[in-house]
């Protein structure tokens, strides 16, 4: 452990969603040392100076600070969170600000937190009655936070006794008293605006509050320009492409303005608009812009491309070409469907669907029919090499087996598998089906024994 020239305190709410805002640590500070705010930071800007003689930074009156709560990424904020962190030794004290988001943001830091505090007078409300130290959040300070997020009540900025806005803390760090008439800042639930609606930023700003909180936010260098750049880059060539048809997209941001980092508010609005996360973007811009553009594609609206419609008549057409087929059986030739189908204009799907028993009866058809032909050329290369071929085997000019095969294709026209087939019937014929199983049964013996079987 170490020993510290101040009380140790360390911030509220860490790790939830609830973390405490700078200013409350401060208020909370003073109480605990039993001096007023401005005492605390008047010894706290010695004590800096004897420590840091050159440093200069305490000079800054954390009393008139333009925000009261704190808890922004400008330098005053900076400086007094390092010397809080030396004096009291709290190493999470940053996370109750949003420096770890200053440089992705604009330095001017314009926007980022309130000018006045903010409070949710139901949480006010329930620490006092349960006997708890009422604090500010982080969450509060940011503008786009309109209502407290557990309680769905819009937060409070003014003093219900007497109106005025609370720009400083109370001058003893009590939190729930007013900064100019020093009453207490709770008021009757009925004056409370319910606010159920989920504002607009309000998951974005929620989501970065709980990294911060939980100390995990972890920040790519020159997130945003990558972000941007990476997005255009993925959607330029389909935006053009697509842009002649509907191109519904958010407002792009101006190339001008790519390089410069946003404003925290812009951040926001340009997580909205592009439907994704400000910490996935901070943490992984590349593959954020990624998913980005996978949502601006879904988001398109393609043009729809009109069916071709099957008139009626191209229905009765096809329906009358496959009756005739199938009444002209007998024919040599049967069509395939395909070939119905292309001189008829349709697709073969259309015919199956259509007429699905005059399809079956046509296959069918079509398959005795092509048993038929098989038959037929089959028997006419048997008479081709019974005619003779066969009987000079072995000659000069049939010398082997291909040599009848290469004669019966060409004089007949049949295919090689079926003119082999037939050159072995025509063996079977010659020699006789008893010769052939003598063959078949010395094949089996010796792979090399020659037909026909010399006895
Ligand atoms: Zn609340
Ligand atoms: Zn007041």
């Amino acid at each position: 452990m170490t020993t510290t020239d101040y009380l140790p305190i360390v911030p509220l709410g860490l790790e939830t969603i609830e973390i405490e805002g700078f200013g409350s640590v401060f208020c909370r500070m003073a109480q605990a040392h039993n001096v007023s705010v401005y005492t605390l930071a008047m010894h706290l800007r010695h004590w800096w100076r004897q420590r840091h003689p050159n440093d200069d930074r305490a000079k800054v009156n954390v009393i008139n600070a333009t925000n009261p709560m704190l808890c922004g990424y400008g330098p005053n904020v900076e400086a007094y969170v390092s010397i809080v962190r030396e004096a009291t030794g709290s190493e999470t004290i940053a996370r109750t600000t949003l420096l770890a988001l200053k440089n992705e943001l604009d330095p001017n830091g314009h926007s980022a937190v309130r000018w006045n505090r903010a409070w949710c007078p139901a949480c006010l409300d329930e620490a006092y009655r349960d006997g708890r130290q009422f604090y500010d959040r982080l969450a509060w300070a940011i503008p786009a936070i309109q209502r407290c997020a557990i309680h769905k009540i819009s937060l409070s900025t003014n003093c219900p006794t007497c109106h005025a806005p609370q720009l400083h803390y109370h001058h003893l760090g009590a939190m729930d008293h007013c900064c100019k008439c020093k009453n207490s800042l709770r008021s009757a639930p009925d004056t409370w605006v319910a606010a159920p609606q989920v504002p607009l930023y309000e998951r974005e700003c929620l989501d970065i509050v709980m990294k911060i909180s939980m100390g995990e936010l972890w920040i790519a260098p020159e997130a945003y320009r990558v972000f941007i750049t990476t997005f255009a880059e993925y959607l330029s060539p389909l935006g053009k492409k697509i842009s002649r048809f509907a191109y519904k997209a958010p407002r792009r941001p101006q190339l001008a303005r790519e390089g410069r980092p946003p404003r925290l508010d812009t951040l926001l609005r340009r997580c909205a608009a592009f439907g994704v996360n400000p910490t996935d973007v901070l943490s992984d811009p590349e593959g954020t812009a990624k998913s980005a553009c996978l949502l601006e594609f879904a988001r398109l609206d393609l043009p729809s491309s009109a069916k071709p419609r099957r008139a009626a008549e191209l229905i009765n057409l096809a329906r009358s070409r496959l009756e005739n087929e199938l009444n002209e059986a007998g024919l040599d030739t049967v069509p395939s469907l395909r070939q119905i189908a292309r001189e008829v204009g349709v697709s073969t799907g259309f015919l199956n669907f259509h007429f699905p028993d005059l399809i079956k009866k046509y296959s069918a058809l079509r398959k005795a029919n092509s048993r038929k032909s098989i038959q037929r050329s089959r028997k006419q290369a048997l008479n081709f090499l019974l005619a003779g071929p066969i009987f000079q085997y072995p000659s000069s000019e049939f010398s082997s087996q291909d040599r009848l095969v290469e004669a019966t294709v060409e004089h007949t026209g049949i295919g090689v598998h079926a003119a082999r087939l037939a050159v072995k019937a025509a063996l079977k014929e010659r020699f006789g089906w008893q010769s052939y199983e003598k063959y078949r049964k010395r094949r089996r013996r010796d792979p090399t024994a020659k037909w026909p079987p010399c006895d």
